[in-house]
This record gives structure tokens, sequence and C-alpha cells, in this order.
């Protein structure tokens, strides 16, 4: 495992920055940042794990996120920026899967428990493997992406310091911390919390929902998405609940306000390459990065990312006007694509959603033995490890602006879908088949008793 490379010397200094910072945030507690810095000088007894996840948390601070108004960017930059130190985002939902199965996680009895070091070897297989599909050049340093990875997971999730961590927590962030599309990533998770007939298992959802939710805690944004037993029952009416009814719920817009940084950090991945040759009105760059904001009112008034996220404006635009988020730019022609509208109450205002954009999938769990031949252990599509990028072409409506920097969080509302090309269908039907011997496997490994893993 790499070491920082710091001297004893150097090294109270460094920590003793570190609580600094952390405490003018807020992040650490006065008696906690004198406490260990004070024994670090005395002994330097801090774990090395200690110190990185500090360090990485300090780094995230630096970015000064919080100034970011809206708890959905704010939470998705978060989330986004950690997956980018600890390279998760390198890693391809598919081969996570992958890497999860190879160490027999995907065999563990419900409720079963890692130490730390199963954590680190599943993280070794993906990042080893990661390491092995990207040219020389782009390799990503395996002992030091684990040490990040496993620190920060284990203080997300194991709040008690035991040095375990649950096997389904860690399904659960490493599936939403990788790459690929959303919808993918829930098709895996309701291979978890289903039973053999593909109706969901109410208990594991609830389960699910609280281990996702410790994603925005561990990036400070727990008080905007909090979980709640109370919000987890009124996800679902009482009927079965199948996959298609799981998908169109978890991708909703609106979706329920305490999930809504999730497809933001899903489109924020997907948009960071896009440039709109447009200028930016109120910081007067020539174009812009990323996400873009029209308003619905000014004539042809665009705002970047960063102004529109910290509430900069300019001449007779207010922040009370409609806005219109854009992932891509299509000059002259009308921007096709669904749109949400946002609001200072983050409460859904309609049940409408972007049901379009979903394929839909079979609602029984398919049967696997004649599925050998067809399906690969890795659908030929993901060997590449590249970003599945096909939601781009969309844009996001967004009316009612927050009145003060104190709002929290956003309403969205789907108003019309983008369409996908037959290789996506062909792309969803592999995955397809391939989720649904994920799902046998898991069901098996369920109904088997004391399976060794
Ligand atoms: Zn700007
Ligand atoms: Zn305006």
């Amino acid at each position: 495992m790499e070491t920082l490379d710091v001297n004893e010397h150097r090294f109270a200094s460094v920590i003793s920055d570190i609580n600094k910072e952390l405490q003018t945030k807020g992040y650490l507690s006065e008696d906690e940042a004198v406490g260990s810095s004070m024994a670090v000088e005395m002994t330097c007894p801090v774990p090395k794990a200690k110190v990185q996840l500090r360090q990485l948390m300090s780094e995230m601070r630096a970015q000064n996120y919080d100034v970011i108004i809206f708890a959905t960017y704010r939470t998705a930059c978060k989330l986004r920026f950690l997956q980018k130190q600890t390279h998760l985002h390198q890693i391809d939902i598919w081969n996570m899967i992958e890497a999860v199965r190879e160490n027999g996680l995907h065999v563990l009895e419900p409720g079963a428990e890692l130490e730390a070091d199963r954590l680190e070897h599943v993280l070794t297989t993906a990042f080893s493997q990661l390491n092995k599909r990207v040219p020389l050049t782009q390799a990503v340093p395996v002992d030091r992406c684990v040490a990040l990875t496993t620190n920060w997971l284990m203080s997300a999730y194991d709040r008690e310091s035991t040095g375990h961590i649950r096997a389904f927590a860690v399904k659960v962030a490493l599936a939403h911390l990788s790459s690929g599309k959303l919808v993918d990533k829930l098709r895996y998770m309701f291979t978890l919390i289903s039973d053999t007939t593909g109706h969901l298992i109410r208990a594991k959802f609830d389960e699910y929902l609280r281990d996702l939710l410790m994603l925005p805690a561990a990036v400070y944004e727990g008080t905007s998405f909090r979980y709640t037993e109370e919000a987890s029952r009124t996800f679902f009416d009482t009927k079965p609940v199948t996959v298609n009814d799981f998908l169109s719920v978890m991708t909703a817009i609106p979706g329920r306000q305490c999930l809504m940084w999730l497809p933001a950090l899903n489109r924020m991945a997907h948009v960071e390459n896009v440039v709109h040759p447009v200028q930016c009105e109120a910081c007067r760059r020539s174009s812009i990065a990323g996400f873009r904001y029209k308003c619905r009112r000014c004539c042809n008034y665009n705002l970047c990312q960063d102004c529109f996220w910290r509430g900069r404006v300019s001449g007779n635009h207010s922040n009370d006007h409609d806005m219109k988020e854009h992932t891509s730019f299509r000059s002259g022609s009308k921007q096709i694509g669904r749109s949400i509208k946002k609001s200072l109450d983050c409460v859904p205002s309609s049940k409408s959603h972007g049901d379009s954009q979903l394929p839909h999938f079979p609602d029984k769990p398919q049967k696997t033995l004649d599925m050998s031949f067809i399906v690969p252990p890795t659908p030929a599509s993901v060997l590449l490890n590249g970003p599945k990028d096909h939601s781009s072409t969309h844009s996001l409506e967004i009316a009612s602006l927050p009145q003060s920097p104190q709002t929290r969080g956003l309403r969205k509302r789907a108003v019309s879908g983008g369409t996908e090309s037959s290789h996506i269908d062909d792309e969803h039907r592999l995955i397809a088949r391939y989720a649904a011997r994920l799902a046998a496997d898991e069901n098996k490994a369920v109904s088997t008793p004391r399976v060794a893993g």
C-alpha cells in the first residue's frame, strides 16, 4: 500500500494545516483538531489512512463547491470530485460488477460484512483490470486509488470504526460511483433487491436507499438529502414493483427530493466535455463548457454553470427568470430533449417522468439456461471501458429560481424525451440478458445458505 511521502518533521505541520482548514469550514470540531494535531507532535500516531482521508476532504474543500447555491449541483460536484480523485470514474459499471464477483461478494449472505482488506482486494482487482485496458501512459496508481477509495468508503459506511463494512453497502457505493449509464447501475441494483419473481423486496429497497444516501452524507450534504423511513415508504405504491416500475421511479423527473443529486451526478459526467460556442453573459467567457443555462425570458441570454450555480447575473436578467439547462449545443435548430422545472420546495409537482427515454425490460427475470452461449462474462461493448455517453442531447428547463443562497435542491419536470439509436437498443438488450444472469446468480446465492465467500 502506498504511503504518504511525508517525513516526520513535516508531518505535524501538514496535519495541523489540514485540521485548521477542516475546522474553519466546520468539518472538524475544535477538540478533534487540537487533539489529533497535538498527538501528531507528540508521538505521530495518526494512521496513514486518516491523513489521506483528511487530505482528500481538504482538497475537496479547496474546490470551493460550498458556494454553489443549489444542493443538487453542489452534491453532484463533490461526488464527481471524489470519483475523479479515486479514479472510480474510469471504471465502467460492468467491469466493477466483474471485480465484485471475482472476489466472491455476489455469493455472500445478505447482511454479510467485509473487513477493510477484503474491500481492498475488490478495488485492487478493479483498478488492476482497468490498467490492463488502458494505454500504459494512462495507467492509474493502483495502490493510491485503492487506499483512497477504501479510506473514504470506510469513513462513510463504518461510522463506528469497527473495521468492517457491509458487502451490500460496498456494492451500492461502487456501482453508483463507477462510470456508465444510470439505468444500468439501477438495473444491477434491482437484481440485488428483488426476489426470484422479479419483484422488489421492500425491506431491501429500504436498505438500498439508506446506503445510497450515505454518499451525499459522506460529502457533508446529509442535511440536504436525508434518508427517512417515511420517504422510503412513499417511493412505490403497494402493488408488486417490477424492474420497470423501479427504473421509472428512480429516474423520474422530478424525482424524489432525496435523490435529485443522483441523475445530476450522471448528467454532470456526460456533459463535462461539451463546449457551447456561446458567450456567458455574466463572466463574459467566449464559450461555455459543461452545462449551459439559457433564460426563457431574456433574448439569447446564456450563463455558464459557474455563474448560474453561484447566482451571478447581469443586465436586466434576474434570478427570478425561468432558465433551461442545456447539455448540448445545436445552432439554429430547435433544442431537442426533456426539460425540468426547479423550485424552492423541492417537492415534485407532477408525476411526469423521463419514461420515453427508458428502455422496457421484461417484468419477470429471464431464464439463464440458454444464455451461456449468448452472453459473454463481460459484454463486448464494455471491454474498452469507454464512457457510455448517449445522453448529452437533452436540455432541462428550470423555473422559479431560488431567492437566497440558503435554498437547497431542485424540482424538475420532464416535458419531452430524446431519441435513442438502435445501437443503444442493442446494447440495452445485451445488458438486459447480462443483468438477468446476474439476477439469477444473486438469487441462487441468497437461496443457498452458508456459501463460502
Ligand atoms: Zn459565466
Ligand atoms: Zn432573464
